[in-house]
């Protein structure tokens, strides 16, 4: 009402809203951090037997059995609902694949769950609030998939029926007012009368009567209209444009699944920020638009996902939430965490960390892993441990073969002592710049030179930690 509006337009903003949302399922792009789970794509799940047993090396996982048995107990949880309100911790020093464990527990799950990485770190920003991080990566975390039947029709366009129309010059003139079209139904075909908004889709795409046309329909309503039924040339109708078709004498029928998370509805929801006045219009010439999630938005979006789901057309999905260096949360964010546990809409959250007793994050306290007693209650810890040389090169080993490059043994040694040493991620982290190395030099096979050279020229974190010490006093305090 501070806005001037009045019931009547209120409610059509709102009715609007809803059709949008119910539209833009269609146009939505996946938001998925592909990026980051690249490294862990030679992982396909936890390589476990029928009895739950982890086999040496299987599923693109190798050793750390006790950890991967573990896990499998827990998708055991999650897939007999016992999981509610609980979340695992995965305890364990850097490179000793906590990441690649909660990928293998998504995986578990079914092929499409979503998987959604994140650092604790991550919820520091100057811009957006804490809380509302968290959020954004708890819908990422939830799948939804979207079940639509739809019907297509066949029909030859019989006639375009003109019609007179004053037009605004005055005087009169010929338009075509409506199109009809023998339809090809289930009980045979049909003449059926279309409105002009057809018409105009039909002029555009320049189909005369005798061409055949497809219709696409949704509960016996137009949605589109196409020369194939692969609508190559399709145009979308607005919802009051919609034409009845006969209901129920369908010509053929599609079903169509569609995967996506709450937050690809979110984004393709989003409006461009800023209201009407003159200020915001200033300020979207000089930025370019954002796009605001806001959390009426996401109360809609919530609202239209469970109509969806009571009418059988949509299910819920919930993947896997995975905040590595949990340590790095502070109270307000486990406050939140604990609260968002509860929720009929949370994905499975699986936190990581490397630290032992430590503060937790705006308080005093000390607790385990710096994680607040309270949260601490509600997680199943599982321990990982370091690998052993064996380990290491065969995990190196399948990486390099994914990525495409080859190594030879002697080369694959080294590259495990440098993981014992170091840590797996930088060992890994060593064959694409050997590789360029290699093909720069015309050769096609990495060598234990070319990785000895590659070392050489970098430092991994703790020979880097090392020399600080040593050379304190040569930098700026
Ligand atoms: P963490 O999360 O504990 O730091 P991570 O899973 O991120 O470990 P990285 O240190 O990134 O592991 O490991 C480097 C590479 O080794 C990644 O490609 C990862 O998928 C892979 N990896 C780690 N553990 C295993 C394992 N047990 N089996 C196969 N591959 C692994």
């Amino acid at each position: 009402r501070s806005r001037g509006y009045t019931n009547a337009r209120y409610l059509k903003e709102v009715y609007e809203a809803l059709t949008t949302c119910a539209m833009k399922i269609e146009e939505v792009k996946s938001t998925t951090k592909t990026q980051r789970v690249a490294t862990h794509s030679h992982v396909k799940g936890l390589g476990l037997d029928e009895d739950g047993s982890a086999a040496p090396n299987a599923a693109g996982l190798v050793g750390q059995e006790k950890a991967r048995e573990a896990c499998g107990v827990v998708v055991e949880l999650i897939r007999t609902k016992k999981m509610a309100g609980r979340a695992l911790l995965l305890a364990g020093a850097p490179g000793t694949g906590k990441t690649a464990l909660a990928l293998a527990i998504a995986h578990e799950l079914g092929p499409k769950v979503p998987f959604c990485p994140m650092v604790g770190s991550e919820v520091y920003s100057s811009e957006v609030k804490k809380t509302e991080v968290l959020m954004e990566n708890f819908r990422r975390a939830i799948g939804l998939r979207i079940k639509e039947t739809k019907e297509v029709y066949e029909g030859e366009v019989a006639e375009l029926i003109p019609e007179e129309t004053e037009s605004p010059l005055g005087g009169y003139g010929k338009t075509v007012s409506h199109v009809v079209i023998g339809l090809k139904t289930t009980k045979g075909t049909k003449q059926l009368k279309l409105d002009p908004s057809i018409y105009e889709a039909i002029q555009k795409e320049k189909i005369t009567p005798g061409d055949v046309i497809y219709i696409e329909a949704n509960s016996g309503a137009v949605k589109r209209v196409g020369r194939s039924d692969a609508y190559a040339t399709e145009f979308d109708l607005e919802a009051e444009e919609y034409v009845p078709l006969p209901k129920g004498d369908v010509h053929k029928k599609k079903e169509i699944v569609q995967d996506v998370t709450l937050h690809d509805l979110d984004l393709a929801n989003a409006r461009p920020q800023g209201g009407q006045d003159l200020v915001a219009m200033m300020g979207q010439m000089m930025k370019p638009k954002k796009t605001e999630i806001t959390e009426k938005l996401r109360a809609e979006i919530n609202k239209v996902v469970n109509k969806y789901i009571d009418q059988g057309i949509a299910e819920l999905v919930p993947g896997v939430l995975f905040v590595d260096e949990v340590h790095m949360l502070d109270i307000e964010c486990f406050t939140y965490l604990n609260r968002a546990l509860e929720s009929t809409l949370a994905p499975i959250v699986v936190f990581a960390t490397n630290r032992g007793m430590c503060t937790v994050r705006g308080t005093e306290v000390i607790a385990p892993h710096g994680v607040p007693v309270d949260l601490l209650d509600r997680l199943m810890i599982i321990r990982t441990i370091p690998y052993g040389l064996e380990e290491i090169v065969q995990i190196v080993a399948i990486r390099a073969q994914i990525e495409g490059i080859k190594v030879d043994d002697d080369a694959f040694a080294l590259l495990g002592e440098i993981g014992e040493r170091s840590t797996l991620r930088y060992a890994v982290q060593l064959l694409t710049p050997s590789w360029v190395l290699v093909q720069t030099n015309g050769r096609d096979m990495i060598t234990r030179d070319d990785i000895d050279e590659i070392d050489g020229l970098f430092f991994d974190a703790k020979a880097s930690a090392k020399m600080l010490m040593e050379k304190q006093a040569a930098y700026l305090q």
